[in-house]
């Protein structure tokens, strides 16, 4: 392909769009605003798909790589109510069609298989316009520029390259989640820690919720979910953060002091993370040369574990359409007419989990939920 393919963002999104583009021999530059590849922690699991994630990896040529960076035993799933009482528990499985990995090593992975220079690290798309004469004209928080012929948001939640093409913004779901971890090793919560078998622990209730995952080495990474006003959030103060974590503790009074104790004894750096969304069924007009990937596309929230797998999906199908298709807006037309009906039967379907994981039927919708996923 003889057009200059910019790419906006190196997620899991931009990066196997980069990848199924070399894979097919067309050069593309990712511009990445963070300055480099080890800049943010990118721990926590994501199951990878079948139906998506997977398919994107083989799309990429790596999913043989990908098999060896899964973590047997940590898909078990386990969901109990505010006493600890277990109310559904799968072990895991050897053979899962979802098999967890740790998301920093699928993006290490994803970055290893570009050409070098492929990514311009400290890169922040600062503007983008349309050019009269095709393509955009790109403008960087450090002050250089680029052209291109084709751009392609794969910038996120706040996306940038978005406002080129619809005015939508996203909007607090009403849910926010705070990030906890307990050490590998502490003997004070031992106790806290075997009661979440071998995977992930959900305990749920109307309006709130613990969840932690456990890792082969011991550690506990996870999050306390609150259904609460964007007010709220404000008032908590993690300027003392155990203060802080106290007072999100005091919204679990009645709570077994097992699970409290995830929330009171964590040393993660603690950090409220509001929930966003983009409207579900979101579309556009074909706007020339310019299209999005992943949550610039469609920010769900997480309650159906595709934000991800999407993401990778959108970007293998893209660079797929558009190498295979010589006319660029035949592609684009083509990509996104595949994209809206996808992304909004998953959003649709997230909107609704969070309604089953914290609405007023939890933790048995959660169970019957993973009864009959
Ligand atoms: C708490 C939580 C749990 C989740 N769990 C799961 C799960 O289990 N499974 C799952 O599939 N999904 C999950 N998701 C969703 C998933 O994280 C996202 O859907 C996914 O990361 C989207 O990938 P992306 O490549 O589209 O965007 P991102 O991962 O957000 O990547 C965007 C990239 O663009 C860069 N960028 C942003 N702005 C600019 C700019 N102006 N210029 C240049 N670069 C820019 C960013 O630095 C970033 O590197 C979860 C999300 C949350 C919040």
């Amino acid at each position: 392909m003889e057009k200059t393919i910019a790419i906006v963002g190196a997620g899991l999104g931009g990066l196997t769009l980069a990848r199924v583009f070399q894979a097919h021999g067309v050069a593309t530059t990712i511009y990445e605003s963070e300055t480099s590849a080890t800049t943010r922690a990118q721990g926590g699991l994501l199951d990878i798909h079948e139906e998506t994630g997977q398919v994107a990896l083989r799309a990429a040529g790596l999913y043989d790589d990908f098999r060896t960076l899964v973590r047997p035993g940590e898909d078990a799933k386990r969901v109990v109510d505010r006493h600890g009482t277990i109310l559904f528990d799968r072990p895991a499985d050897p053979g899962s069609a979802r098999p967890e990995v740790d998301r920093g090593e699928l993006r290490r992975l994803l970055i290893d298989s570009l050409t070098p220079e492929t990514i311009r690290w400290g890169h922040k798309l600062a503007s983008i316009r349309h050019r009269p004469e095709g393509g955009c004209d790109l403008t960087f928080a450090n002050g250089s520029a680029a052209r291109a012929d084709i751009v392609i948001g794969a910038d996120g939640a706040w996306s940038t390259v978005r406002p080129l093409l619809t005015p939508a913004t996203p909007r607090y779901s009403g849910t926010c989640f705070i990030e906890i971890a307990l050490a590998p090793g502490d003997p004070n919560h031992r106790a806290s820690v075997a009661a979440i078998g071998s995977g992930t622990l959900i305990a749920a209730a109307p309006g709130k919720g613990i969840t932690v995952h456990r890792y082969a080495n011991g550690l506990v990474r996870g999050y306390v979910v609150l259904n609460k006003p964007e007010g709220w959030m404000r008032s908590i103060d993690f300027g003392d953060p155990s203060a802080g974590l106290r007072q999100v503790c005091d919204e679990f009074d009645g709570w077994s002091p097992l699970l409290t104790a995830f929330v009171t004894a964590s040393d993660a750096k603690p950090l409220l993370r509001p929930i966003y969304a983009l409207p579900v069924g979101l579309r556009w007009d074909r706007t020339p040369g310019v299209t999005l990937v992943g949550d610039a596309a469609h920010l769900m929230s997480p309650f159906s574990g595709e934000g991800a797998n999407l993401a990778m999906y959108d970007g293998a199908d893209l660079a797929s359409e558009l190498v295979e298709q010589p006319d660029i807006e035949v592609a684009l037309a083509a990509y996104e007419a595949r994209l809206f009906p996808r992304s909004s039967e998953v959003a649709d379907r997230s909107a609704q989990n969070l309604e089953i994981f914290y609405g007023p039927d939890a933790p048995q919708s959660v169970v019957t939920l993973f009864d009959n996923p």
